[in-house]
């Protein structure tokens, strides 16, 4: 395993890739204290036909398509610890205002700080309401209990999103170390070995995964024995993704936006950009 000699931020032309879980460990020392965890906003929003969304802060990917603003790379200027009975509070009752049945946490990897999303599943699960899970899977990958635990929660839903089909496609667009390109899908495994109730999604946007790249990505899901429905995302060009795209030193224009939807930036959340 590598050794991250310093906080990787968003990924500049000629990066050196980093460990994963390494930042997995190093980005929760930033965003979690004991059961806290940070987040910037509370809001709802209209994906999955209404949801409640709790924006944090945190990840240990650095993809560079990611829409999140500057938290992700900068976690340690953003944010305040919610205790997961204050997470649980606000969500609730954005839900009840809003007429919404569902909620999640957005922003950032929502399974960093096993503690804390534990805390929040356990006082959600009596409420009556369902629960994304949205994750890119190193989490679940990192910890072999995880999935496990996550199944016992009959209110959540997981979508994992899968990022690369090859080992190069993987380092290519998230940073990370091409060794560590199968850790999604170890994840998945782990889910359908754990009963959870879950599907993937997978950024295979032509504009930056190559089709070959799509093929291996859907066959390394065949071989992890999963069958079901693939969401296939495409790249929105929210702001904050073109900039991360022209740091890393791949062309990509606002006019190209996609219009189809995608997870919504809280109004209220700048981008230092
Ligand atoms: S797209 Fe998702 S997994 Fe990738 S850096 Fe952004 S929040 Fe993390």
């Amino acid at each position: 395993m590598c050794a991250v000699s310093a906080y990787p931020r968003y990924l500049e032309e000629g990066f050196q890739p980093y460990d994963p879980l390494a930042l997995l460990r190093l980005t929760e020392e930033v965003v979690c204290r004991g059961e806290a965890r940070k987040y910037t906003a509370f809001y709802a929003t209209g994906v999955y036909g209404g949801i409640a969304t709790g924006y944090t802060v945190g990840c240990c990917l650095r993809c560079i398509f990611c829409w999140v603003d500057a938290s992700r790379d900068f976690p340690e200027t953003h944010g305040e610890f919610y205790t997961p009975a204050q997470v649980v509070g606000r969500l609730i009752g954005i839900a009840r205002r809003k007429r919404v049945p569902r909620l999640r946490i957005s922003g950032g990897e929502p399974a960093l700080g096993k503690r804390h999303l534990h805390g929040v599943l356990e006082r959600v699960e009596p409420a009556g309401y369902e629960f994304i899970l949205e994750t890119n899977g190193i989490p679940i990958a990192a910890d072999e209990g995880y999935a496990a635990e996550l199944a016992r929660f009959t209110c959540v839903h997981i979508r994992v999103s899968l990022k690369a089909g090859t080992a190069e496609g993987f380092e290519a667009r998230t940073g990370a170390r091409r060794e560590c390109w199968e850790l999604p899908f170890v994840a998945v495994e782990r889910l359908l070995d754990a009963g959870a109730d879950f599907h993937v999604a997978a950024m295979t946007d032509p504009r930056l995964m190559p089709q070959a790249e799509r093929r291996a990505l859907l066959a390394r899901l065949r071989r992890a024995g999963y069958t079901g429905w693939v969401e296939e995302e495409q790249c929105d060009a929210y702001h904050s993704t073109v900039q991360r795209l022209r740091a890393a030193g791949w062309g990509f224009s606002e006019k190209s936006a996609s219009s189809n939807s995608a997870p919504s930036s809280p109004d209220d959340v700048s981008t230092p950009w």
